[in-house]
């Protein structure tokens, strides 16, 4: 999924179109912990390697880095919970979204939904994304869930694609 990531990144870094990354930035106690009851394995925690980004992913210097999940009573699958990303986009002027990342069934599905319920168009890229699967089908029904809010699926190709198409 990086490839696929790094491709729109770098097309959207051509138009000067503004790119947010969001990131798992847990205390080291955090209630999703299987040792507060969660029902992860601990992860992405604040200043450790595991909570860095990908190495091979494209970060670019002008990205915006939104962290959630960063108090340790308090789960944040999605991007907008807990955060000020909603005002950022508006602010920016932003309607439509592109998005991938890790999970589909989880952090992706959410993000999306929340992505819909405050007005935004989204588009996720489903080769940019992949899911838990912890009951098998979970990520395609979190896909269906995301179609049904009305977001679309299509593939970075298909995004990069239109986007050179409708460059200037
Ligand atoms: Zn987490």
């Amino acid at each position: 999924m990086v490839p696929g990531l790094n491709r729109v990144i770098e097309a959207f870094e051509r138009q000067s179109l503004p790119i947010f990354l969001t990131r798992d930035w847990h205390p080291a106690d955090h209630i999703s912990f299987r040792s507060r009851g969660g029902i992860w394995p601990p992860h992405c925690i604040q200043g450790t390697p595991g909570a860095e980004f990908h190495p091979g992913l494209k970060v670019p210097p002008a990205a915006v880095i939104i962290s959630k999940g960063t108090s340790r009573d308090a789960e944040a699958y999605s991007g907008f919970q807990g955060t000020d990303l909603e005002e950022r986009l508006k602010s920016l002027g932003v309607g439509e979204i592109f998005l991938g990342g890790l999970t589909t069934d989880y952090c992706v599905r959410e993000t999306t939904l929340d992505a819909r319920k405050a007005g935004f168009s989204v588009t996720v890229m489903e080769d940019c994304t992949r899911a838990v699967d912890a009951r098998p089908g979970d990520g395609d029904r979190a896909l269906a869930d995301m179609h049904g809010s009305g977001a679309k699926l299509v593939t970075s190709f298909e995004v990069v694609k239109q986007m050179a198409s409708t460059q200037q």
